[in-house]
């Protein structure tokens, strides 16, 4: 377990990359990390993100309650809060306005196409929840859908919420989930997307559900997305593999980083 000093340092590192990729603008966006069973250390409102100090970040209960800092609370806090209530598996949450992804969420498209077999592999498909206004207990309460068994979600006309074991996993899920709009979005303005196969898709999801056995890293339904599979074309069987063995490297590495 880590200090409280480890967590803040965490936290700041986190917020400079997602300033630094440009996922949030002006004071946009907000992280939290679970350092207990009831406190939570997050960042405050009206602070840029590439800006913040450790000496910044508040401390809050459960019940989103300042116990320690000197600065308000995000008034998205509630969507942190609403996730660590749902799941005790979720340490962190990071919630950003990164430009692809939040135009796909803008445009009201989920992140669903199957198209891609590490994403298939580590972080199968993101959801959009629908729009609640920003900072309400209704915009907490869109999740609720796809809390229990996704680790990225779509917020319609408004953002990305992520959640992890720990901030990195948290972050780097934010990571993928941006650079796979990118990917999609590309492949979009080239004529669309090629969904994998069926059998091809079957293989990623087994390879996701023994790296979510074999860890507390992801928290993933799998069944829902097999309902969702569409044919596609990929069929070189050398290819596959080679992307099923980058995947399951990936999956690997990232559990490993910030504990
Ligand atoms: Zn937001």
């Amino acid at each position: 377990m880590k200090s409280e000093s480890e967590y803040r340092r965490d936290i700041i590192e986190v917020c400079r990359r997602i300033y630094q990729k440009a996922y949030v603008a002006s004071n946009d966006g907000n992280v939290s990390v679970r350092t207990s069973e009831n406190e939570i250390l997050a960042t405050p409102t009206g602070i840029n993100k590439g800006d913040l100090s450790a000496d910044q970040l508040i401390k809050v209960n459960m019940s989103g309650d300042v116990i320690a800092g000197f600065l308000k609370p995000s008034s998205e806090l509630k969507l942190h809060l609403h996730a660590y209530k749902n799941r005790r598996d979720i340490r962190s949450v990071v919630h950003a306005h990164p430009p692809i992804s939040t135009g796909f969420a803008v445009a009201g498209i989920a992140l669903d196409q199957m198209a891609i077999p590490e994403v298939i592999a580590t972080l199968g498909t993101v959801p959009l929840a629908p729009y609640a206004t920003p900072s309400t207990d209704e915009l907490a309460h869109t999740i609720d859908d796809y809390i229990s068994k996704c680790n990225a979600i779509l917020l319609s006309n408004h953002g990305v919420v992520t959640f992890g074991p720990d901030i990195f996993s948290a972050y780097y899920t934010l990571e993928r989930v941006e650079h796979s709009a990118y990917i999609i979005w590309v492949a979009k303005s080239l004529g669309g997307e090629k969904a994998l196969r069926r059998s091809d898709i079957d293989r990623l999801i087994e390879i996701r559900r023994k790296a979510e056995a074999s860890s507390d890293l992801t928290h993933t339904e799998i069944g829902e997305e097999k309902e969702q599979l569409q044919t596609g074309s990929v069929s070189d069987e050398s290819y596959l593999v080679d992307v099923i063995a980058r995947a399951i490297v990936d999956v690997i590495k990232t559990s490993k980083i910030g504990k």
